[in-house]
């Protein structure tokens, strides 16, 4: 009862009328004195104790009004049936609005993290200070840092590059993107696009890196690819153009002579056309527009093929070849000419690196659900550094060079038996020869 203060008001202002007409009618008299000293006072202190149910509920709103400020968003206050009850039912409003506002900013925020943590690319906000404010997940795979280790200490704890903090610098001082390209350690290279963010608060600027290694190395290796393919088409070419240079300078003249000439400039053509189709063949291999037609081999009957191809020019070098096989070999599916190819060149070595009186065994054998396809000589062996390089385009050992190569056949064989789904290895101890194994998957 009389709880709120529209009810305390109107009781006091009933008494205070009461009081007023009471002392009219008694016409001021003592009567009226008495009335008039007994209802004022409690007139005045019905409006005291209205003004305490004002200020009691004044201070439940600023109450609930500090809760909501203090993040307590669910806040919710019971609106008394006075003109109290309006303030009440606007806060609550204005609560709920709050409330909904947040939820919405709150699942904005969390899509634009999920959105920033998925990228590839590495991600990190700097303040004006240069200090992270922000890491995405990537910088751990690309900058080698937690995005924890990062955010809150500087920029250049981890990315100590000139180019970097200068790009900071530069983007923020001409506000617009910048784009540098950043070389971390072991070779790695960066693209960082530093972009400064008008009203970004703590993300005064925000640094994308992009990797470039895969990029930069295809560059490299095609760059170093025609290069290497310019050297050497030069070797052969210059040799025939001394060969002609010396018939048109008079060696036409001596037929012995000439005929020896025309001998070495044919050898030289020879291993011009030889590259060009080891090359031709690599590409089409690499690029695999032409697919291997496969077959259903018996993997012995090609390796015969291949030796028997080579037992003539073997025999010339004075060598002897050795064929064995297991028995029970699984089927092998492929292209029955790459193959042949491959194990041709693998014997072509061994023939060429092998001296006289020497020895080459190809063993073919069940292995590991596939076949193994050996081919071991006497020969002169490999130079352990040289030796993991064999299988690379263009690779020969100094000494090899003199054998007159083209350094492609290794690599041709290795991107065929991988174009079969199988692989290659070589082992050599230098001057007692080497042994090249061809792993091919069953059928
Ligand atoms: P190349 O045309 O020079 O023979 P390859 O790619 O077939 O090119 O071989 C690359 C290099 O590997 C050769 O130059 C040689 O140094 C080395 N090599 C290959 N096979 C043998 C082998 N059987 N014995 C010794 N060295 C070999």
């Amino acid at each position: 009862m009389l709880r709120s203060y529209r009810s305390r008001m109107t009781a006091s202002f009933i008494v205070a009328t009461v009081a007023a007409f009471l002392a009219l009618g008694f016409g001021w008299s003592t009567e009226g004195a008495v009335v008039v000293l007994v209802l004022v006072p409690i007139s005045v202190s019905l409006g005291a104790w209205a003004g305490a149910a004002i200020r009691g509920e004044a201070r439940i709103l600023a109450g609930a009004a500090r809760e909501v400020a203090q993040g307590e968003l669910t806040t919710r206050l019971d609106p008394p049936g006075d003109e109290m009850g309006l303030a009440y039912d606007e806060f609550n409003r204005m609560a709920a609005r709050l409330e909904g506002r947040v939820a919405e900013a709150s699942q904005e925020r969390n899509r634009l993290m999920a959105a920033l943590n998925s990228s590839q690319d590495a991600i990190v906000a700097v303040d004006t200070e240069n200090n992270v404010t922000f890491a995405n997940a990537a910088v751990e795979g690309l900058l080698d840092r937690k995005p924890e280790e990062m955010i809150g200490n500087p920029f250049v704890f981890t990315m100590p590059d000139p180019a970097a903090i200068e790009g900071l610098r530069a983007s923020r001082e001409r506000g617009e993107a910048t784009s540098h390209v950043i070389e971390r350690p072991n070779r790695r290279f960066l693209r960082a696009i530093i972009t400064p963010i008008v009203g970004g608060g703590a993300w005064s600027t925000l640094v994308v890196f992009h990797d470039l290694t895969d990029v930069k190395r295809v560059e490299t290796v095609r760059r170093d690819f025609v290069a290497n393919v310019s050297h050497e088409l030069r070797t052969p070419l210059a040799a025939i153009k001394s060969v002609l240079e010396t018939l048109e300078g008079g060696a036409l003249e001596d037929r012995d002579v000439a005929v020896d000439f025309l001998a070495r400039a044919d050898a030289e053509v020879e291993r011009l056309v030889q590259m060009v189709e080891e090359l031709l063949e690599l590409s089409r291999i690499e690029s695999g527009e032409v697919p291997l037609t496969h077959d259903v081999l018996d993997p012995a009957a090609v390796v015969e093929l291949a030796a028997g191809r080579m037992r003539a020019p073997a025999e010339r070098a004075g060598l002897r070849i050795e064929l064995s096989s297991g028995n029970g070999l699984p089927r092998v599916m492929g292209d029955r000419a790459s193959l042949e190819r491959a194990i041709v060149n693998l014997i072509e070595n061994a023939i060429k690196f092998t001296p006289e009186g020497g020895r080459i065994d190809i063993r073919t054998r069940s292995d590991n659900g596939g076949v193994l396809i050996e081919v071991a000589d006497t020969g002169v062996g490999i130079e352990p550094a040289d030796l993991p390089r064999v299988f690379e385009r263009f690779f020969k050992a100094d000494r090899a060079r003199r054998a007159g190569g083209t350094g492609l056949g290794l690599a041709l064989v290795k991107h065929t038996a991988e174009a079969h789904g199988g692989r290659v290895e070589a082992e050599s101890t230098l001057g007692e020869g080497s042994c090249f194994r061809m792993w091919l998957p069953g059928r």
